[in-house]
């Protein structure tokens, strides 16, 4: 099966895996700050913070701005189910707004409209969390732009988009949000195994996400509440959790991170190679905004909904492994539990109807892509 996503592991990767094994750290030495480190440079922002996922990320990013019972957050319907749960982990509750089916990403006059109705209904969100849907980027500066008036915050949900830029700065700096959540899940763009990172520019909630992520333990004496503290002494601040990300897992991103931009350069030439087949062609797909260069994650045509299960199974049969990204939130039967329904948001159900996910990775080749091609044409009717 050629699969839709796929690491790239190479020797210098495991190398670096197997020093970091032999070395005295297995968690909490200096390979994780110094992935940080990188990470921070990359994306031309004060911090970046490693931990365990980015659902992990996620959590920690709701919990430092503390949304709690009584609080609404909002995502798109759009996206994997963590962008949404991670409100529910803080006992806040979720709503969506309608995507726009050209880019699969949150339309900005859906979110014009659904907060005029909310600041009537005083139920405006605390929290506001678009998804950089395929690698390029949401459209923050009119999200920025729209929210303003009120007090809402924001979380890029970049699980996607690593080494994407928008507007010609990096994803991940973190200008028109308060944080930038990536993953390195294997399928993503570079791989920790699992692992997430979230950036910000503000130095009081990167010290709050530090506390978090370990327990809510802190070891600076100067951030301690007791004076002249023993030298064995810490203190816990806040209810954390562990969601600390291992040397190993770390050893790896910055291993992984040296090839960031020959990763993204090989996925924007495959999408362009894509994008040339279906020229002219009953094959449409998802488009990249003005003002992005996306990480290219994930490839997305649109067919016709008839045809879309029997072409999916038909790829599959033909050792092609085409997804589907994603099942509306609000369609899980846990969601509908919570009072959503089918129907609710039209567009993202219409766009859903319509994807099928084609491989793309570092690894497919160009032979491998032109057989997926001439698959699909020969199965279209
Ligand atoms: C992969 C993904 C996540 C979760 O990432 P993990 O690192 O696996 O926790 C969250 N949101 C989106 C949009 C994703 O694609």
């Amino acid at each position: 099966m050629i699969p839709y996503g796929r690491q790239d592991i190479q020797p210098a990767d495991i190398d670096a895996v197997i020093e970091v094994l032999q070395s005295d750290f297995l968690t909490q030495g200096p390979q994780v700050p110094a992935f940080e480190t990188r990470i921070a440079t990359l994306c031309d922002v004060p911090y970046a913070l490693a931990m365990s996922s980015a659902t992990a990320a996620l959590h920690l990013a709701c919990l430092a701005l503390e949304v709690g019972p009584g609080d609404w957050v909002w995502t798109v319907p759009n996206t994997f189910v963590a962008s949404a749960n991670c409100a529910l982990y803080c006992q806040a509750q979720i709503d969506f707004v309608d995507i726009d089916i050209t880019t699969g990403m949150l339309c900005p006059a859906a979110l014009e409209q659904k907060l005029k109705t909310a600041a009537q209904q005083n139920r405006l969100p605390k929290v506001i969390i678009p998804v950089h849907f395929g690698g390029a980027s949401a459209p923050m500066q009119q999200i920025a732009e729209l929210v303003r008036p009120y007090d809402i915050k924001i979380i890029e949900d970049a699980s996607h988009a690593i080494g994407g830029t928008y507007l010609a700065q990096p994803i991940g700096q973190a200008i028109y949000s308060d944080f930038c959540v990536f993953s390195f899940h294997p399928v993503k763009i570079v791989t920790t195994a699992e692992g997430g990172v979230l950036t910000t520019q503000d130095t009081q909630l990167a010290k709050q996400i530090e506390l978090l992520r370990s327990h809510g333990i802190t070891r600076e004496p100067e951030l301690m509440q007791k004076e002249n503290p023993e030298p064995w002494y810490y203190e816990q601040q806040a209810l954390g959790l562990n969601y600390r990300m291992t040397e190993l897992q770390a050893a790896l991103g910055k291993s992984q991170l040296t090839r960031l931009n020959q990763y993204v350069t090989r996925r924007n030439e495959l999408a362009a190679r894509y994008k040339a087949a279906f020229s002219g062609t009953p094959i449409s797909y998802l488009e990249v905004p003005q003002g992005c260069y996306s990480a290219y994650h994930l490839f997305v045509i649109q067919v016709p909904a008839e045809l879309r299960e029997t072409l999916f199974k038909q790829m599959r049969a033909a050792g092609i492994g085409v997804n589907v990204h994603y099942i509306p939130v609000h369609w899980q039967p846990y969601y509908q539990a919570l009072g959503f329904y089918k129907g609710q948001f039209p567009q993202a159900e219409q766009y859903y109807q319509q994807a099928i996910t084609l491989p793309l990775h570092p690894r497919l080749t160009e032979a491998q892509q032109d057989f997926i091609v001439k698959r699909l044409f020969s199965l279209l009717p």
